[in-house]
């Protein structure tokens, strides 16, 4: 057994443990590997087991970052990582830290989505909870298992829409575990209070079913009544389970994601990235470029390609933020256009779903326009007749904005907003070195993938991701803080307008959009704060708590990687 000591603050201060030697180095949140001290060592009955030279951590740290630098790709690194996160948790996060720049780009996009290809090949011991729909009868016992420790934070997956690469099935675990290790990373969430959940409910991938290495349930994904009978029977032992948890939603299918988070997000504190994160981020773009280039909100009129779930998710948000900033409702709504396979999406179009509807122009405001095709409007005229200002691209067809596109942008705006956001970096709608060439440095760009800096006219431009990693684990930890009731439209905006408070381009423009990932922790804290603050003015604290405390309770639930004494 371990049991936490903690100082009068709360702060866990060491581990009290009476498991044998060897357990404890089998423990990854307890094990220190060659840093046990020779106390330690003596009782807790580690000598022999462990080499005879006593470490620090710091030169743990610089033997991590030799064996890193020694493998032959970015999917070996990820592998040898995930291996030291499992042997060795806090010299893991310690080590991301540290690194964080290139630690980020492998345990998380756009190396994470290999792993995800590779799940079941690569697949070394299992992570997580996997709950199979043929296995549902066993759901409740299964959770139930996992509530001899406190969990904050459950992040679950049925692995349909992976970033950009489609439907994985049961290699989603990988996504999952990986942003855990971001929340971790930039927000200090407590590695030990997660779960990454798998949904297993089959897969629609033909490679995969084809495979006989594959690990999950070899049907097709079960759907309609079956999907929804087997969500709402995983929100109920969620909630009987877990009742205060912070129940994240990761890469389910377009249509999913949204049904699932309309239907529950009244009734827990529920949070979907792909939809609600991604926008955050748009959002925090968007305000921190118009605030930067000293213009007005009517200024500005914005174009969503690819009108899925991150597109529509991020149109909802820049919405809201155009309400925010003065306009009403329906003048900001005039100013939006979003454009999917069809073309630009008009009212008298059949099928629309309904998450799209409220962005469809009426046919007779594009009747006049200069077009080939009134059946089919492309992106590019509805750049050039639409005088757009902010463009955005979420379709995962890569290289979409075409130069003359880009130049068009150029044209309607002095500096134009452009966001090629599909993961991964062959998915891009553009390459930023374009973007900067065609707009004679004038583009703010923000890019869905790390892209490497770019060189022009003698400055250098550093491209900005518009990584979500700056927003969701903030959101959390704020929420987990005050233990939030629900994840409320207000705590989302004093998200976005936090981190666009970060924005380098308030320093000038040309600066980058968003800050360093290395400030991921600071703008966390931030961000955490400004959503606490917001919950409990909203009445959603579940603690009760009060504004003035939220600072405090957002330090207590941060977690640091340093080791703590254990003992007998
Ligand atoms: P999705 O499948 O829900 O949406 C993609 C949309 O693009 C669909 O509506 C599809 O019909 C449309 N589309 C496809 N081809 C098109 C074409 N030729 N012309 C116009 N529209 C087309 O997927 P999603 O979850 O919304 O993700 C979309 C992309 O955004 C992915 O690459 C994903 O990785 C990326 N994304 C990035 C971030 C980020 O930058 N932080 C976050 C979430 C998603």
């Amino acid at each position: 057994m371990y049991t936490e000591v903690k100082n009068d603050a709360g702060k866990v201060i060491a581990i009290q443990t009476d498991e044998p030697g060897q357990q404890i180095l089998d423990n990854p949140l307890v094990n220190k590997g060659t840093a046990f001290s020779q106390e330690e060592r003596d009782t807790l009955g580690l000598n022999g087991r462990l080499p005879v030279q006593v470490e620090t951590m710091q030169s743990q740290v610089r033997r991590v970052y030799r064996q890193f630098k020694e493998k032959g790709n970015d999917i070996e690194r990820n592998v040898f990582l995930n291996l030291l996160h499992d042997t060795n948790t806090t010299l893991f996060f310690q080590f991301a830290s540290q690194h964080i720049d290139e630690v980020l780009p492998i345990v998380y996009t756009p190396t994470v989505g290999d792993a995800v290809e590779k799940y079941s090949a690569e697949f070394r011991r299992p992570a997580g909870v996997y709950l199979s729909y043929q296995e549902r009868e066993h759901m409740d016992g299964i959770l139930a298992g996992f509530t001899n420790r406190q969990i904050d934070l459950i992040i679950v997956t049925d692995g349909e829409a992976v970033l950009g690469i489609g439907d994985w099935g049961i290699g989603g675990m990988d996504i999952s575990i990986g942003k855990l290790m971001v929340y971790i990373i930039c927000a200090g969430i407590n590695p030990a209070r997660v779960l990454p959940i798998q949904l297993d409910v089959g897969t629609n991938n033909q490679a995969l079913l084809d495979d006989p290495m594959y690990l999950g349930s070899p049907h097709k994904r079960i759907a309609g009544e079956e999907y929804d009978a087997f969500i709402a029977q995983f929100v109920a032992s969620v909630e009987k389970h877990f009742p205060n948890v912070y129940l994240h939603w990761e890469d389910f299918g377009r249509d999913h994601a949204r049904s699932i988070l309309e239907k529950y997000r009244p009734q827990l504190c529920t949070f979907n990235d792909d939809m609600q994160g991604t926008g955050i981020v748009a959002t925090a773009n968007v305000i921190a470029s118009i605030e930067a280039t000293k213009t007005a909100y009517g200024d500005h009129r914005v174009v969503m390609f690819g009108a899925g779930t991150a597109g529509c998710g991020i149109m909802d948000q820049i919405l809201d933020a155009f309400v925010a900033g003065g306009l009403s409702k329906e003048d900001a709504l005039s100013r939006f256009y979003i454009i999917d396979r069809q073309g630009l999406v008009v009212d008298d179009m059949e099928n629309l779903p309904d998450f799209q509807q409220c962005y469809a122009r009426k046919r007779s405001e594009v009747s006049a326009w200069d077009v080939k095709d009134s059946s089919n409007i492309t992106l590019e005229e509805v750049v050039r007749n639409g005088k757009a200002t902010i463009l955005i691209g979420c379709s995962t067809v890569k290289g979409a904005f075409t130069p003359a596109i880009i130049r068009q942008m150029a044209a309607n705006a002095e500096y134009p907003v452009i966001m090629p956001l599909s993961n991964p970096t062959s998915r891009s709608e553009a390459e930023p070195k374009d973007i900067i060439e065609l707009t004679d440095g004038k583009g703010i760009i923000a890019a869905g993938s790390p892209f490497a800096p770019v060189d022009y006219k003698g400055k250098t431009y550093q491209i900005s991701q518009g990584n979500n990693a700056f927003i969701f684990p903030g959101l959390g930890l704020g929420a987990i803080a005050v233990k939030a009731t629900c994840v409320s439209d207000g705590m989302i905006r004093a998200a976005s307008r936090t981190l666009s408070s970060f924005s380098p381009l308030h320093k000038g423009i040309g600066n980058p959009v968003l800050p360093p990932i290395h400030d991921a922790l600071k703008v966390s804290g931030s961000v955490a704060v400004a959503v606490g603050k917001q919950a409990v003015a909203e009445g959603l604290s579940a603690i009760k708590a009060k504004e003035e405390d939220v600072e405090k309770l957002v330090a207590l639930n941060q977690w640091e990687p340093l080791y703590i004494p254990v003992k007998r």
